[in-house]
């Protein structure tokens, strides 16, 4: 068997998408399952779509995510270097490459130079829209001879050169997603090879480098499908071995829409920014469109390598499911070590200006307690703010009229009363009268359960819930609590 060797392709047109870091994810389980090399090659013939810091930000994309590949474009000091035996890696650096193989196609009559203007494949395309056909080249330069052409070109004509597909020809090719797929030429357009601008077309580009590059398995997404019966036609009249084709199916969002811009978060650095973990994230999003034999959900890396296959890629689109996301990512957060979730959190903490650097750098067991107190319950990790935020004003307000009515209740005042005599003698809130201090307040008060602590709650966070009471009172510590028992009492009990 051949040696195993699968790419990642993108065009540096945006931001890494999540159905991108979902095609790259499932090229590199699959390079790395059986032992083959995934190669990172980047298309940029489209020179009008180009965006600047899309291809740095595509690398750090995916090094982030984990994804490792074993050739192409990598970021050094801040500057795009390529390694492998294979390159160049990017496609604007591998035009003499093209060229030579879109001569070769019009030597061999498999291709031909059209001079046809934009006004007049607009026209023809009206044309033909209104007829109700499918708009197409209407094949106007396909008889020009050689010879023509090249005097016309000698002559600074403008020009592209177009594929000569044959009529009524049917091009069959197996993808292992979606099975024997047949076309015919005559629904298929004489597609642009070259442009104008000396650039290849992607469809030009991506068969001559894949088969270069020596590429076993074009693993790409659904709507790639419309434009592979081109490749394949290429490959034949090349006389080259087609690679397997692999069409993932699109990422959905819930109600079976593409997912989009429009309807929320759709860059890896959306999810990044927002704080998933790069194990959750890709976790999950390996789920999305494929499944494991024994339909585990959680499912690190290696075990995603050992468990991939492409048998098992679903045909329907695959939902991106944010809820599930939520629970997959919320398992790692509560499974890492307080240690590096509290690293995590801290960036957050700084930009919600409630902690400065300096403050984490110096009061390091308090932020971890602060952490610990909320780590259990976080979906990711920029929720750490809202969860934490209760415990840096002391100027509580109270959530609502529940809380407030709760508050004025019968035994508040003496809790509160007994709460103060208590801190009068000590000196600082540590761990064990943290843990004691209800006990207490009980004792002193005969006021116990629900009826001591929700209004104790209320009183100290204007919540009815929250994290557990006892870490509360510790992060909070003797003046803060005092201070708010001020507060709460000059502003609602008086
Ligand atoms: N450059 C194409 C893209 O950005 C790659 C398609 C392919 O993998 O063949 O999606």
């Amino acid at each position: 068997m051949k040696d195993i060797r699968v790419r990642f392709a993108p065009s540096p047109t945006g931001y890494l998408h999540i159905g991108g870091l979902r095609t790259a994810l499932y090229n590199y389980l699959y390079a790395r399952n059986n032992n083959g090399k995934f190669i990172l090659r980047i298309e940029d013939t489209d020179q009008t779509r180009l965006v600047e810091d899309a291809l740095e930000n595509l690398v750090e994309s995916l090094q982030w995510a984990g994804i490792e590949y074993d050739e192409g474009v990598y970021f050094e000091d801040g500057k795009a270097v390529q390694k492998g035996e294979y390159g160049p890696y990017i496609q604007s650096e591998r035009l003499d490459i093209y060229k030579k193989y879109v001569d070769q196609l019009i030597e061999s009559g498999h291709g031909y130079y059209c001079f046809c203007s934009k006004e007049r494949l607009d026209a023809v395309r009206d044309e033909q829209k209104i007829k109700g056909l499918v708009p197409k080249y209407d094949g106007f330069c396909r008889s020009l001879s050689l010879e023509e052409a090249k005097t016309r070109i000698a002559n600074g004509e403008e020009y592209v050169v177009r594929l000569k597909l044959p009529k009524d020809y049917d091009v069959h090719f197996k993808d292992l997603v979606r099975g024997d797929i047949v076309i015919n030429t005559d629904d298929i357009d004489d597609q642009v090879l070259l442009k104008s601008d000396g650039f290849p077309t992607y469809h030009m580009a991506v068969v001559v480098d894949d088969h270069l590059m020596k590429i076993t398995h074009v693993v790409r997404g659904e709507e790639w499908l419309p434009s592979t019966p081109k490749h394949i036609y290429l490959y034949e009249v090349f006389g080259w071995d087609k690679p397997v084709y692999v069409h993932l199916p699109t990422v959905l969002n819930k109600d079976r829409k593409k997912l989009s811009k429009r309807h929320g978060d759709v860059s890896v650095d959306d999810f990044k920014d927002r704080g998933y973990l790069p194990e959750g994230l890709v976790n999950y999003l390996a789920l999305v469109g494929w499944s494991p034999e024994d339909n585990e959900e959680i499912l690190s890396m290696d075990e995603l390598i050992e468990k991939f296959s492409f048998e098992r890629v679903s045909k329907a689109g695959g939902i991106f499911d944010k809820d599930k996301l939520d629970w997959v990512n919320g398992h790692y957060i509560r499974e890492f070590s307080l240690q590096k979730i509290t690293d995590l959190a801290i960036p957050y903490l700084v930009e919600a200006n409630l902690i400065d650097e300096e403050f984490a750098k110096n009061n390091r067991d308090w932020v971890e307690h602060l952490v610990d107190m909320v780590k259990e319950s976080l979906s990711y990790m920029s929720e750490v703010v809202e969860k934490v935020e209760f415990m840096f004003d002391n100027q509580i307000e109270m959530e609502n009229e529940e809380a407030e009515e709760l508050l004025k209740g019968e035994g508040t005042k003496s809790i509160l009363e007994a709460m103060k005599e208590i801190l009068a003698d000590v000196e600082e809130v540590d761990e064990e009268l943290s843990s004691t201090m209800m006990k207490q307040i009980q004792k002193a008060t005969g006021i116990k359960g629900k009826n001591l602590f929700m209004p104790t709650r209320v009183a100290l966070t204007g919540s009815l819930h929250g994290p557990e009471f006892t870490k509360i009172l510790y992060l909070l510590g003797k003046q803060n609590i005092l201070d708010r028992i001020q507060y709460v009492e000059s502003k609602y009990l008086d």
